[in-house]
C-alpha cells in the first residue's frame, strides 16, 4: 500500500535488538571514553572493546547497511538505514561499531563509484572492514563553503602529483591511513571542471599536519580530530587521481548528500534522547507542590518538541525514501537533502535547549549528556556546509518550476479571479435561489 508508515515484522524485530544492544553494550562506552577521537582511533584503547562487539553486529547481518549488497552491505536502503540512524545517533560509538561512521561512510562510496580496481583493493577494501580510518579533505583555510576560492593547487609532473597548500578541519586525518584531497588542477576553469581529487595516503612525503584542531572551548590549542594540513610539493603518483582529472567537484558533491542525510538520521537519535530526558525530569522534579509535568510552561515545551522532532523525522525519512526510489542524488532529493540539512541545527537548538533549560543547573553541567549534546547545534548548521547555502539551493530548486505572473496582477488578484468566477457561475446566479 502507498503512503504506508508502519515497519515490516522481521525488520521491526531489528531495530528492537538494536535498541537494547545500543543501550546495554555501547552506550556504557561513552561513559568512559570521552576523548573526541575515541570513536574513531584504531590506537584508542576503545578499539580492544569495540571490535568484538562489531562481530556481535556483523553475525547479526547489520554492518555496513549504508552500502549496497556488491559492496558487503545488507542493501535494507534508505529507509530503513533511517530508522536504524536513529537508534545509532543516541551514542557516540554506535556508528563506528555498526560500521556506518562518518566520514569513511562517504570515502567508501566514493571509492566504490569512482575508484580504480587497484585503489579498491588497496583502500576500499580494508575500510569497509573497518580495519582502517579516513579523511576527506576539502575545506581550505580562507574558503569553505566556496569552493571557487580554494588555492590548493595539484600539478602534474612525470608520473606524479606534485601537490602545494593547506587544508583545514580534515577530520580523523592524524589517525587515517589515507585521505582523499580536493586540489585545483586547472586553475583557468571554474572549479567544477578544474578540480581533481587525490588520494594521499598518510605518510606521503611533504603531507604535514600543522595541528589538530578541536571543536569547542575547553580542549588544549592542537588537540581534537580535525587537521590543519599543509602540503609541502608533496608527491603522489597520478594513478592515485579519484575518478577523472577536473572531476572532483562532482565527486565531491556525490559524497557530501549522503553524508548530510546520515547526520539528519542520527541527529533524529539524539532529539528523542533529549526529549526522554525532558520527560523523565518533567515527572520527576517536584516544585511549588506539583510537578514540573503538571505546570502548562513545561508541558508548552514537550509538546513544541515532540511537535518537530515528528516533522523533522517525516521529513528525513520522506528524503530517504526518495533516495531509494531514485537511487541516487536526483535533483529532488539533493533538495530534500538541503531542506533537512537547514532545518536540523534549528530543531537541535530548541529541542535541546528546553531540556536542558528543565534541568536547570543539573542541565548546564557536565553530569548529563546535555551540554555535548548543545555543541552539535552550531557545528550541524557549519558542518557539510552552512545553512544559507542549503536554504539558498532549496529556494533555487522551488523558484526554477515557478513562471511570472501573466500580466501586471498575480493570478491570485481577487478582482480578476472573481470576475471570472461569477462569469463561471453566472447561469446559476441569475436564477432565482431554491
Ligand atoms: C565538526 C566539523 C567537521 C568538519 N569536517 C570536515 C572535513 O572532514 N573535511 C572538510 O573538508 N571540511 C570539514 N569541515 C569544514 C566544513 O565543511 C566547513 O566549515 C563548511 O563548509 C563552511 O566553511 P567555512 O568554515 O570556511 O565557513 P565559511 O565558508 O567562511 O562560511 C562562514 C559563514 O559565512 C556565511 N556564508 C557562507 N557562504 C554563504 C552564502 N553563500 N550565503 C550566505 N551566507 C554565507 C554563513 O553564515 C557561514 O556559516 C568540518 C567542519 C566542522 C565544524
Amino acid at each position: 500500500m502507498a503512503w504506508d508508515f508502519s515497519t515490516e515484522p522481521e525488520f521491526a524485530e531489528k531495530l528492537d535488538w538494536m535498541r537494547d544492544f545500543v543501550k546495554r553494550e555501547i552506550e556504557p562506552m561513552d561513559l568512559v571514553f570521552r576523548g573526541p577521537g575515541d570513536p574513531f582511533d584504531p590506537r584508542s584503547k576503545a578499539r580492544r572493546i569495540m571490535k568484538p562487539l562489531q562481530q556481535v553486529v556483523r553475525d547479526k547481518g547489520l554492518w555496513a547497511c549504508h552500502l549496497g549488497p556488491e559492496l558487503g552491505g545488507q542493501g535494507y536502503g534508505q529507509l530503513h538505514l533511517g530508522l536504524m540512524n536513529e537508534i545509532l545517533g543516541r551514542s557516540r560509538f554506535a556508528p563506528t561499531v555498526f560500521g556506518t561512521q562518518a566520514p569513511d561512510t562517504g570515502n567508501a562510496e566514493i571509492l566504490a563509484r569512482f575508484g580504480t580496481e587497484e585503489q579498491k583493493a588497496r583502500y576500499l577494501q580494508p575500510l569497509l572492514d573497518g580495519d582502517i580510518v579516513s579523511c576527506f579533505s576539502m575545506t581550505e583555510p580562507q574558503a569553505g563553503a566556496d569552493p571557487g576560492e580554494f588555492l590548493c593547487r595539484a600539478t602534474a609532473d612525470g608520473d606524479d602529483w606534485v601537490i602545494e597548500g593547506e587544508k583545514w578541519f580534515a577530520s580523523h586525518a592524524d589517525m587515517a591511513e589515507f585521505l582523499i584531497v580536493m586540489c585545483i588542477t586547472d586553475p583557468d576553469v571554474a572549479v567544477h571542471a578544474g578540480s581533481t581529487t587525490i588520494i594521499v595516503p598518510r605518510d606521503a612525503p611533504g603531507m604535514e599536519i600543522v595541528r589538530n584542531t578541536a571543536v569547542g572551548p575547553k580542549d588544549e590549542i592542537g588537540s581534537g580530530v580535525h587537521g590543519y594540513l599543509r602540503f609541502n610539493k608533496c608527491r603522489v603518483p597520478l594513478s592515485n587521481t579519484l575518478g577523472a582529472v577536473g572531476g572532483g567537484f562532482n565527486v565531491a558533491q556525490s559524497r557530501l548528500g549522503g553524508g548530510r542525510i546520515h547526520h539528519a538520521m542520527r541527529t533524529v537519535g539524539m532529539l528523542n534522547k533529549a526529549l526522554d530526558m525532558m520527560c523523565e525530569r518533567a515527572v520527576s522534579r517536584v516544585t511549588k507542590g506539583e510537578r514540573l509535568a503538571d505546570k502548562q510552561m513545561v508541558q508548552e515545551r514537550i509538546a513544541d518538541s515532540y511537535t518537530q522532532i515528528t516533522q523533522f523525522r517525516l521529513h528525513v525519512l520522506y528524503a530517504a525514501w526518495l533516495l531509494d526510489q531514485d537511487k541516487g542524488y536526483t535533483h529532488r532529493v539533493r533538495r530534500e537533502i538541503s531542506a533537512i540539512k537547514a532545518a536540523m541545527p534549528g530543531v537541535l537548538r530548541d529541542v535541546v535547549y528546553r531540556a536542558l533549560h528543565i534541568h536547570g543547573s543539573l542541565g548546564m553541567s557536565n553530569e548529563t549528556p546535555l551540554m555535548d549534546m548543545w555543541q552539535y547545534v552550531p557545528e550541524m548548521g557549519i558542518v557539510d556546509g552552512p545553512t544559507e547555502v542549503h536554504k539558498v539551493s532549496v529556494a533555487k530548486d522551488i523558484l526554477r518550476r515557478v513562471d511570472p505572473a501573466p500580466g501586471q496582477w498575480p493570478t491570485y488578484f481577487v478582482p480578476e479571479t472573481r470576475a471570472a468566477a461569477l462569469a463561471k457561475f453566472a447561469p446559476y446566479l441569475d436564477e432565482e435561489a431554491g
